[in-house]
């Protein structure tokens, strides 16, 4: 006896047992076998899927997983970056400079963004000026 993965002409998939391959050859050929879901008799062997091991299996979907969580990170940064570069204007190293013209009223009040120290972040947080640190992703980190 031998046990043969069927596969009828709608995709379905079974399994049936046959004396030897010589008789699953004349039985398809006559169309006695059936297709048990539909009765399609369009019969052929199905390829036997390899069976991958579960371990395997499990480390790449954990992969995945941090792969898209990290994406996700990346997509909202990228996001935070684009409207910051279309509201505000680059003012590089001078940002605590232009950051206290603004706040004392020496220029007219805009949306500025650049880089500053530690030092001065601390300085402009104890006068009051108001700003926010956004994680940067470098531009050719893409
Ligand atoms: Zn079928």
């Amino acid at each position: 006896m031998i046990l043969y993965n069927l596969r009828c002409a709608h995709d379905h998939e079974f399994e049936a047992w046959f004396k030897d391959s010589n008789t699953y050859d004349k039985q398809v050929a006559a169309t006695k076998i059936a297709c048990p879901v539909c009765g399609n008799t369009g019969i052929q062997k199905a390829p036997m899927a390899p069976r991958i091991g579960s371990g395997a299996q499990k480390e790449q979907t954990n992969s995945t997983i941090d792969q898209s969580k990290f994406a996700k990170v990346r997509e909202v940064m990228k996001k935070v970056r684009a409207e910051i570069e279309n509201n505000c204007d680059y003012v590089g190293p001078d940002f605590a400079e232009e950051a206290r013209k603004i706040h004392y009223d020496e220029v007219d009040p805009r949306n500025i963004y650049g880089e500053t120290s530690q030092d001065e972040a601390r300085a402009l947080k104890e006068e009051g000026v108001d700003f926010t640190r956004v994680p940067w992703l470098p531009r050719n980190d893409s």
